[in-house]
């Protein structure tokens, strides 16, 4: 069971996590929780003020985040006796105070500390958890997730090392499991081989889940978040969106990779490698039932089953008369983005040209020099990447074109369709995204 940021923000999001979990205590759950919301983001902010040099506003600025710990603290834990998690958060200040120094010395790698300091908030939302958990009764413990989850160097993402995880994951949790015991988890949070903290990508706490799911061939994977499941576009766009019962794992994985950020692009893949069933269910609504995610969804032709979007995009055109009926182009240009270690997220190419998109363009200006000896570069940014998926655009005619005559007076920069069958995705101006989406849902599911 995986508890997102917003599930566990208060006092009373403690209290319903609480009744979630002990209403399932008979299928011997595993609980991976995310920092309490805004946690993560603060710890992020911390991080760069002090790397601008101002130690004590760094410090500062976490205090009523800490603040928000305590309440939830002194509202469950009694204060007649030591808690654990006061001794947790006493520890934490002082190791954050550490860390944020070192920041501003730069003695240490500077992306090793960012993770060693934006792990706290998972560190201490999960001994939050356990306390609470085990103040009312339930046989609760909190487990460091960084002795279990193993991962590879690259610091704020991290790839987990999956046969070591799936070993330390079985050893450590079945006996817990076997006690009856509940174990508590940070998600996001793992290390290296070292024994150093690394985070697997923001959003990454469903990641983790689905890890440990796998690892113990979990009978499902639950994602608790604050939307009733998967819905048929972001629900903060558009007011009509609804929630899709079955989703296929491809579906799933297409949705997640363009922008829905209910479920995390890399939650689908260990849940699929084991055939373990996912369900994203709401922590407002436990009843209602969400959207379970299969490993084929069997849904009739015709149909699309959702919309999703992903703002502050760049595109990057190549053009290149050398390119004409000559090998070895792509795989140059590929090349330079691995070199510098940047995702393309949508591609189409010409004879002569290549057109991609970017999310991320911390290295765009060396990108851009070295590509600039293959050919000539153009860089626009203030884009946006619409999505639209379903197992019915696999096998049916006319969609594309429902699609693009609906919004035929919008500009479409760049469009790809066919690499995965699922999907067609199209790439607008980021002032036409809304409008675009709000459109493209009244027309796609009138019904
Ligand atoms: P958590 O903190 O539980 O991980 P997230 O904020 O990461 O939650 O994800 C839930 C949010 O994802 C929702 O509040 C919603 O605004 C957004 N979202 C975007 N696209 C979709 C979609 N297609 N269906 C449901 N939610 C979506
Ligand atoms: N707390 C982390 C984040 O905000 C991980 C997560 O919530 O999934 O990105
Ligand atoms: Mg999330």
């Amino acid at each position: 069971m995986k508890f997102g940021g917003t599930s566990v923000g208060d006092v009373e999001a403690f209290e319903r996590v609480f009744h979630i979990v002990s209403t399932q205590l008979d299928k011997h759950p595993i609980v991976v929780v995310s920092a309490m919301t805004k946690v993560t983001d603060a710890l992020v902010a911390a991080f760069e003020i002090a790397k601008k040099g101002d130690f004590a506003g760094a410090i500062a600025s976490l205090e009523q985040h800490f603040e928000r710990h305590v309440e939830v603290s002194k509202q469950f834990l009694p204060d007649d006796q030591p808690n654990l998690f006061n001794g947790e958060l006493d520890l934490t200040r002082n190791e954050l105070s550490d860390l944020l120094m070192r920041v501003t010395r730069r003695s240490l790698p500077l992306q090793m500390l960012k993770d060693a300091i934006v792990s706290y908030g998972e560190q201490l939302s999960s001994r939050l958890l356990a306390e609470v958990l085990k103040a009312k009764g339930v046989n609760a413990c909190q487990v460091d997730s960084r002795r279990l989850i193993i991962t590879d160097d690259e610091y704020g993402a991290a790839q987990p090392i999956w046969d070591e995880t799936e070993k330390l994951v079985k050893l450590e949790l079945e006996p817990l499991i076997a006690a009856g015991e509940v174990p508590i988890m940070g998600g996001f949070i793992a290390a290296n081989r070292g024994g150093e903290t690394t985070t697997l990508g923001r959003g990454g706490s469903d990641y983790s889940a689905a890890l440990i799911a796998a690892a113990l061939r979990a009978g499902e994977l639950q994602i608790w978040t604050d939307v009733t499941g998967v819905m048929t576009c972001d629900p903060r766009i558009c007011g009509e969106a609804r929630t899709i019962p079955v989703l296929s794992y491809e579906e799933a994985a297409e949705l997640a990779y363009f922008g829905a950020k209910v479920l995390h692009p890399k939650t689908i893949k260990p849940a699929v490698d084991h055939g373990i069933p996912v369900r994203v269910c709401n922590t407002f609504h436990p009843d209602e039932t969400g959207t379970m995610i299969l490993a084929e969804s069997g849904e009739a032709p015709n149909r699309i089953k959702s919309i999703a979007h992903k703002k502050n995009i760049t595109i990057l055109r190549i053009t290149s008369a050398r390119m004409l009926g000559s090998f070895g182009f792509m795989s140059a240009v590929f090349q330079v983005f691995e070199r510098f270690r940047t995702v393309i997220d949508v591609i189409s190419t010409s004879e002569v040209s290549i057109a991609l998109t970017l999310d991320n363009t911390t290295e765009i200006d060396k990108i851009v020099t070295e590509l600039e000896r293959l050919g000539d570069v153009e860089v626009e940014s203030g884009y946006g990447v619409i999505c639209v998926v379903g197992e019915g655009l696999r096998a049916s005619t006319g969609l594309a074109s429902t699609v693009f005559s609906t919004i035929s007076d919008v500009n479409v920069a760049l469009i790809s369709h066919g690499a995965s069958s699922v999907n067609l995705t199209f790439v607008v101006k980021e002032e036409y995204v809304s409008d675009v989406i709000k459109r493209l849902h009244k027309e796609l599911f009138r019904n």
